[in-house]
């Protein structure tokens, strides 16, 4: 009887990511079973004892020549043959670029069900497990489970707390049975954008600029909004689409999912394909000089006015506050 739970974390950039984490606390809250977590690259090893604290009963540390960069159908063959070998009752990957990217392969390889995108895992009164996924665009909610032996679920980064657990993270020695000189792409050069501020996808605070900004100079306003709050900046397809700042700021539905605690939309009509980017935000700021702008339905709070006076408003107020902290 399939048993535990393995969790497949990323690599992306050689740290171990926060959604790591969650995703193993996530998993060793559903026990029974143990949680096994897989790591891939130079610090594999490492990062053994960090998941282990926060609920990763064992890690396999994929750390040879053929994990240092990522290979699509390579890894994927890779977890393959560790659950072959674990035999768990479900697999958790991160709903990151790398995992939409692993996770279907994966699927593809076992047979598998998979739910992507999921924003909670439980274990229903069957005893089987099942996940809650946003569909239409994040206009509802979805409760699946997924028929299969195996389960396959990607997790939504920044939904889950980060529960310590207090404990070492054992090492399963494994080494995958399948040949590296096959793997049919294998990536050549990773390139990361050298940014100060915190990823998207995992912020906790994220300033988020639209159309209503008018021209990309303007976007400073939002800049010194986000270094006072110590939050990432975001914005909607236009002003990516326009050149005004990189796609990777982009959200929405053709852009990056996002799950704030707070979530300040500044000039965003709040567009449906937008909100679908926003849906696991805790708390949606808008600020927006027509009051009859989609984006205030979303919103939790609502600022209506002209965000060239109010932004630089609440930025000297919130650099005030922090000066008198
Ligand atoms: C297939 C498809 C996929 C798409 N995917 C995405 C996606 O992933 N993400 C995305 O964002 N969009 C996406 N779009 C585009 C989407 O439909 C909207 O066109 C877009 O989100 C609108 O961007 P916006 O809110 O910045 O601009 P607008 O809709 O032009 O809104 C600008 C807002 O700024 C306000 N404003 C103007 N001046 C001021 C001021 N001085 N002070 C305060 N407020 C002001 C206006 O009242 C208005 O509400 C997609 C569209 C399609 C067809």
């Amino acid at each position: 009887m399939p048993e535990g739970i393995v969790v497949v974390t990323p690599q992306e950039g050689g740290r171990v990511r926060r959604v790591a984490y969650e995703m193993v606390s996530l998993a060793q809250g559903l026990a029974p079973g143990a949680v096994t977590a897989v790591t891939f690259g130079p610090e594999a090893e490492a990062t053994a004892s960090a998941l282990g604290k926060y609920g990763a009963d064992q890690v396999v540390a994929l750390n040879g020549p053929a994990y240092q960069r990522y290979s699509s159908d390579g890894f994927a063959l890779a977890v393959q043959a560790l659950i072959d070998h674990v035999d768990p009752e479900a697999v958790f990957f991160p709903a990151t670029a790398w995992g939409k990217d692993l996770a279907p392969r994966v699927a593809g390889l076992l047979q598998a069900g998979l739910a992507s995108d999921c924003i909670a895992v439980t274990r229903g009164s069957d005893g089987r497990l099942q996940a809650v996924r946003p569909i239409y665009a994040g206009k509802a909610f979805a409760t699946v489970s997924i028929q299969s032996q195996r389960q396959l679920f990607s997790i939504r980064p920044n939904i889950q707390a980060i529960v310590e657990h207090g404990r070492a993270g054992t090492l399963l020695p494994f080494t995958p049975s399948v040949d590296p000189s096959a793997f049919q792409a294998v990536a050549v050069e990773v390139r990361s954008q050298a940014s100060d501020k915190p990823d998207l996808t995992e912020a906790e605070i994220i300033v988020s600029g639209g159309r209503g900004i008018k021209a990309p100079e303007n976007f400073r306003l939002l800049e010194d909004l986000a270094d006072a709050l110590g939050a990432a900046l975001g914005s909607s397809r236009p002003v990516a689409d326009e050149g005004w700042v990189p796609h990777s700021y982009h959200i929405g539905q053709t852009g990056k999912v996002v799950s704030p605690t707070v979530y300040f939309a500044i000039g965003i009509s709040g567009a449906i394909q937008h909100l679908a980017g926003i849906s696991g935000a805790k708390y949606i700021v808008a600020i927006n000089n027509d009051p009859e702008a989609p984006i205030f339905k979303a919103a939790n709070y609502g600022i209506v006015g002209d965000l060239f006076q109010v932004v630089p408003a609440l930025t000297a107020e919130i650099r005030r506050m922090k000066e008198n902290a």
